[in-house]
């Protein structure tokens, strides 16, 4: 009989082969040529079309000054959803590597199997409180929260009713559930309402928003959405992911901002939370249930890992204990609109809502004015058609709280001189010199 270690031998020297084999090998077939060519051709494409999303490599943390690949230079950082400065805050890193010890890297297992620890229910129950809501759920990531949340909660003979503008996430939630779709153009409450009477005959009925929309930094126009929603007798469901910890007198967000209550909130604790992943959804505890049996982003999917669940859940808490924080990204982002506008720059959105886009028209001028900005350590990102529509390019500025008021005035001061530098169809009706006097701006 063949001894265990003769066998043993045999079985990895197979097995080495076999690695060997698969590491040396090269699949080459007509089908992937083909394949391959087509996709060249297609992203050509979108190179020739101009809409070609290249990555800045950052080699330091997340944060208002921040170090980019090929720069030498700090780079002042306008571009993250980085609202309250949490990402870096050593409170917050302190917590993710105290979980990374005690409760270690993840969970290798969805949450039903074995993959719920007391730190993911905490969070949970911080998350309720904080939104005032009877139960939460997590997923790891918001786009997951919209991906699962509709196919549960309706039905072929429900209707979702969803602003045109949402986020794509939403749009792809909507996809995948089997309720009637009815689109109301975005933000008109006469178009919702018309929609609300088509759907009339359907059982439930689901308004879905964002709650701050990303591209415009414009607010829903939540009070007509929840009298027209108790007067239809249909849901008001919000994604608060641009929000969610600092928009309202204490951060809880849109809801809080305009004083009323909704049905259903998701949101993200990739953003202003801490910035790492993870999203929620919380509500009434009924639907939070059968989310738990039915949603599939959640029930096929890996638990959050712990290190990111402690880091958003202290992030959690320094806003429950600083309610200042939201107050401070305020005050710099008046300080910024408001000095941009005096300049003579159009700014859309809420006056008071962090993120401020500086309309420039011309989508030539958005690029050319974002690589203007970055050379002038000055990180802004350009948006223009298809990402918004034709003759509203723009560049967005994002507010953070972590901003100091010396590094609000820099910007503000570089987008002038960028702007006179372009030569370009701004009328600016205060020049540099004047906003100095006016607001004692700092040098450059
Ligand atoms: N909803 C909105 C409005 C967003 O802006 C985003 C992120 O860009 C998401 C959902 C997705 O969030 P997450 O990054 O947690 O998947």
């Amino acid at each position: 009989m063949e001894k265990i270690g003769d066998f043993v031998l045999k079985i990895s020297k197979r097995h080495n082969n076999r690695a060997f084999k698969y590491f040396t090998r090269k699949r080459s077939t007509q089908a992937a040529a083909a394949v391959q060519q087509d996709l060249q051709h297609e992203l050509e494409g979108i190179k020739d079309a101009g809409t070609w999303k290249g990555e800045r490599v950052i080699t330091s943390k997340q944060g208002p000054t921040i170090h980019v690949a090929g720069s030498q230079a700090d780079i002042l950082n306008f571009c993250a959803n980085n609202y309250l400065g949490l990402s870096s805050h050593p409170e917050v890193i302190e917590a993710g590597k105290k979980a990374l010890d005690t409760h270690g890297a993840g969970l290798s297992s969805v949450r039903f199997i074995c993959g719920t620890q007391y730190l993911h229910k905490e969070l949970e129950d911080k998350i309720s409180k904080f939104h005032k809501k009877e139960d939460t759920i997590l997923y790891a990531s918001c786009f997951d929260a919209n991906a699962g949340l509709f196919e549960v909660l309706l039905g072929p003979e429900d209707a979702v009713i969803s602003d045109e503008l949402n986020h794509a996430s939403i749009i792809d939630g909507i996809r995948l559930c089997k309720a009637k779709r009815f689109r109301y153009k975005h933000t008109d409450m006469k178009d919702l309402e018309q929609n609300l009477k088509d759907a009339s005959s359907c059982h439930k009925k689901l308004i879905a928003t964002d709650g701050v929309f990303s591209m415009d930094g414009s607010v829903a126009p939540l009070p007509d959405i929840t009298r027209l929603g108790n007067e239809y007798g249909a849901l008001v469901f919000i994604d608060e992911c641009h929000g969610t910890g600092f928009f309202g007198p204490t951060g809880r967000g849109t809801d809080e901002h305009f004083g009323l209550e909704v049905d259903i909130i998701n949101s993200t604790l990739g953003k202003a939370m801490g910035g790492a992943a993870g999203g929620y959804t919380s509500g009434p505890k009924e639907l939070v249930q059968l989310l738990r049996q039915r949603s599939r982003p959640y029930l096929f999917s890996n638990t959050l890992p712990p290190p990111v669940v402690a880091c958003a859940s202290k992030a959690f808490d320094l806003i429950i204990q600083n309610p200042d924080l939201p107050k401070k990204l305020l005050t710099n982002t008046v300080r910024f609109r408001s000095k941009m506008t005096d300049a003579g720059f159009t700014i859309s959105g809420d006056p008071g809502h962090p993120i401020c886009p500086v309309m420039l028209g011309d989508a030539k001028l958005a690029s050319t004015f974002a690589d203007d900005m970055l050379e002038k350590g000055i990180y802004v990102i350009g948006f223009s058609y298809p990402v918004v529509p034709k003759g509203k390019s723009r560049i967005r500025v994002q507010i953070s709280a972590a901003h100091s008021e010396q590094e609000i005035d820099r910007a503000v001061m570089l987008l002038l001189k960028s702007a006179e530098n372009s030569k370009l169809s701004i009328k600016l009706t205060v020049k540099i010199e004047m906003l100095k006097r006016c607001y004692c701006l700092h040098e450059l």
